[in-house]
C-alpha cells in the first residue's frame, strides 16, 4: 500500500497554543483530490475571534520563547528536522494527495523544505551581531538582533510544505512566535508540521495554525499584536496584502507570481535545453512559481528546439501523482485547468501556433483535474499567452532575431522571478547576468531555486517589500536590530555637557 493510501480523511482543525482547535465561525471548505474529484476533507474556516485566540496564545508564548537560550532553540529546530526526515514519506504523501504533484515531486519538496529548517539550525551563528571596541575613550559599541514578537505567514497551494517551513524556520529560530494561515487547498501538510514541531519540543503557543480564506488573512492583516507578515502567492493579492499590512504598520516581505523566461542561444546544445525546458515546464504541472513558460528561441536555433520538445513531451506521462509511472499529476481544481485550457484558444485566436493541444491527452476522459503538456508556438507580447501567469502545462516559445531582443522582452516583463540562459559562452552567459532585471538567474539551471543559505525572491511585481525570503534575509526580516553605546566610567570624573556627544 503506498503512503498516500494509508491517510484518511480527516475533519482539518486549526492549531493553537500547541492543541488541536475546532473552527467557531461554523463556515467550511471542502478538501479535493485534484487526481480524482473527490472531496476528501472538511476544513473549518477561521472567523476574526479564531485569529485571535492564535493571536493571543502567540502572543503569550513570545517572552519566555524570546529567553529561551539560541541553543535550545537551535536543538529544537534540530529535533524538528529530524522528526519532518522521519516523517518525509507521510508530509510527502500529504502534499501529493491534496495538490496533486507526483510522490517522486512531492519528496523532492520536503528535501528543500528540511534545508529551510536546517539552516535554522544555525541560529546562535546567525544571530551574531558587531562589536567594537573603544569607539570613543572607554566606549564600546555593539549591534544586537532581537525578535519582532508575533508574526504571521500565508502561503499558497503549490508548495504545503516547503513555503510554510521556508518562512515559520527562521521565524521561529530567531526567537519569533508565528501563525501561519495555509493555502485551505491543501491544510494537511501544515497540520502535520504544527503536530510534528510540538513533538521537537518547540512550547506550546510558538507555532499556531488558522484555516480559512479572506476573513483570517484581513484579521491577520490588521491585527495590532502582529508585527510582521510574511506572504507568497498570487501577484494581485500579494499587492493587496502589502499595501494593507504596511498600511497597518507592519513589516511586509509579499512574494508573488511570475513569468519566467529561458532564453537559448544559437550555440547552446539543443537537447541539453530541451530537457531543461521540458522538466521546467511541466514539473508540478507547471504549478511552480519557478516553472519554464517562457522559451525565447534566438536565431535559429528555434526549429531544432522545438522539435527536440516536442518529442520529449509527447513521452510526459500523465496520471495521479501516487502512481509512480506518472511523472504529470493533475491541476489544482476543475476551474484553474479549465482556465488554463482555455489559453489554448485563444492562444489561436490571437495568432499563435498551438503546437501541442493538451486536451487530447487520455487523462482528461477521468474525473481527475487533468490537462495534458501543450506547447504554443509563434507567441508574442499582446496575447494573454505570453501576458498573464497561466500557471499550468503549458509552454510559450517565442522567436526573436536577437540576444537584445530577447533580453528586451524580459526586462519589459512586469514579473522578475526567475529566468535562465541556456549557452555554451561564458562571457554571454556573463552579459546577460549583469543585463537581466530579474531576482533569481540560473545559468544552464532552468530552475535557480536558491539553496537555503541564500535567499529566495523575484524582482517588480514577484515580491513586494524589501527583503527575499529565508536564507540571511530571512534572519534580518524576522528580526530588528538594536545598537547599544555603553562605557563604565569613574563617576567621580563626570560632569554636565549640554554639547552633542563627539568621539573623544
Ligand atoms: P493565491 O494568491 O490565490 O493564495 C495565496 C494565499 O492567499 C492563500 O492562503 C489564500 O487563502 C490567500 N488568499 C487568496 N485570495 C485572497 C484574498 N483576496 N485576500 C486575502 N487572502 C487571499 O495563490 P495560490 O493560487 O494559492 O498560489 C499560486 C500563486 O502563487 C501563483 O501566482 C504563483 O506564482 C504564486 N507563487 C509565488 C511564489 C513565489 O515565491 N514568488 C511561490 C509559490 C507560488
Amino acid at each position: 500500500m503506498s503512503a498516500i493510501e494509508t491517510l484518511t480523511p480527516a475533519a482539518v482543525t486549526h492549531w493553537i497554543d500547541g492543541k488541536a482547535v475546532a473552527a467557531t465561525s461554523g463556515r467550511t471548505g471542502v478538501v479535493t483530490n485534484p487526481a480524482t474529484g473527490e472531496v476528501i476533507a472538511e476544513v473549518g474556516y477561521a472567523c476574526i475571534e479564531d485569529v485571535d485566540r492564535a493571536v493571543a496564545a502567540a502572543k503569550a508564548a513570545a517572552h519566555d520563547w524570546r529567553a529561551t537560550a539560541l541553543s535550545r532553540r537551535a536543538e529544537a529546530l534540530f529535533s524538528l528536522r529530524n522528526l519532518i526526515a522521519e516523517n518525509r514519506n507521510r508530509l510527502a504523501a500529504f502534499v501529493s494527495l491534496e495538490n496533486g504533484k507526483t510522490m517522486a515531486d512531492a519528496l523532492g519538496e520536503v528535501a528543500r523544505a528540511l534545508e529551510n529548517v536546517e539552516f535554522a539550525c544555525g541560529i546562535p551563528n546567525l544571530l551574531k551581531g558587531g562589536y567594537t571596541e573603544q569607539a570613543s575613550r572607554g566606549v564600546d559599541v555593539y549591534q544586537i538582533r532581537q525578535p519582532l514578537g508575533v508574526v504571521a505567514g500565508i502561503t499558497p497551494f503549490n508548495f504545503p510544505a516547503m513555503v510554510p517551513l521556508w518562512m515559520l524556520s527562521n521565524a521561529i529560530a530567531c526567537g519569533n512566535t508565528f501563525i501561519l494561515k495555509p493555502s485551505e487547498k491543501v491544510p494537511s501538510a501544515s497540520v502535520l508540521i504544527a503536530e510534528l514541531a510540538k513533538q521537537a519540543g518547540i512550547p506550546d503557543g510558538v507555532l499556531n495554525l488558522v484555516h480559512g480564506d479572506k476573513v483570517a488573512v484581513d484579521r491577520l492583516l490588521e491585527h495590532p499584536d502582529i508585527k510582521a507578515i510574511s506572504f507568497v502567492g498570487s501577484t494581485p493579492v500579494a499587492r493587496y496584502i502589502y499595501e494593507t499590512a504596511t498600511r497597518n504598520g507592519k513589516r511586509v516581505q509579499a512574494l508573488g507570481g511570475a513569468k519566467n523566461h529561458m532564453m537559448v542561444l544559437p550555440d547552446a546544445d539543443i537537447s541539453m535545453a530541451a530537457d531543461a525546458a521540458v522538466s521546467a515546464a511541466y514539473g508540478a504541472a507547471g504549478e511552480r512559481c519557478m516553472a519554464i513558460s517562457v522559451v525565447l528561441a534566438v536565431g535559429n536555433v528555434a526549429d531544432p528546439l522545438i522539435q527536440a520538445i516536442r518529442e520529449r513531451v509527447a513521452r510526459i506521462k500523465v496520471g495521479p501523482g501516487s502512481e509512480p509511472k506518472n511523472e504529470m499529476g493533475p491541476l489544482i481544481t476543475r476551474e484553474h485547468r479549465d482556465r488554463v485550457a482555455a489559453h489554448l484558444d485563444k492562444a489561436v485566436q490571437e495568432g499563435a501556433t498551438l503546437t501541442v493541444d493538451g486536451r487530447t491527452d487520455p487523462a482528461m476522459q477521468t474525473n481527475g483535474f487533468f490537462l495534458g503538456p501543450s506547447i504554443i508556438d509563434n507567441a508574442k507580447p499582446g496575447m494573454a499567452c505570453y501576458d498573464q501567469e497561466i500557471f499550468g502545462p503549458v509552454l510559450s516559445i517565442v522567436r526573436v532575431a536577437t540576444y537584445a531582443e530577447g533580453l528586451r522582452l524580459i526586462n519589459e516583463n512586469p514579473f522578475g522571478n526567475g529566468t535562465a540562459i541556456f549557452t555554451q559562452n561564458g562571457g554571454a552567459a556573463r552579459q546577460f547576468q549583469f543585463d537581466v532585471e530579474v531576482g533569481m538567474v540560473g545559468i544552464n539551471v532552468p530552475i535557480p531555486v536558491p539553496v537555503s543559505y541564500y535567499s529566495f525572491g523575484g524582482w517588480k511585481s514577484s515580491l513586494f517589500g524589501d527583503l527575499h525570503m529565508y536564507g540571511p534575509e530571512g534572519v534580518q526580516f524576522y528580526t530588528r536590530s538594536k545598537v547599544v553605546t555603553s562605557r563604565w566610567p569613574d563617576p567621580g570624573a563626570s560632569k554636565v555637557d549640554l554639547g552633542f556627544p563627539q568621539v573623544r
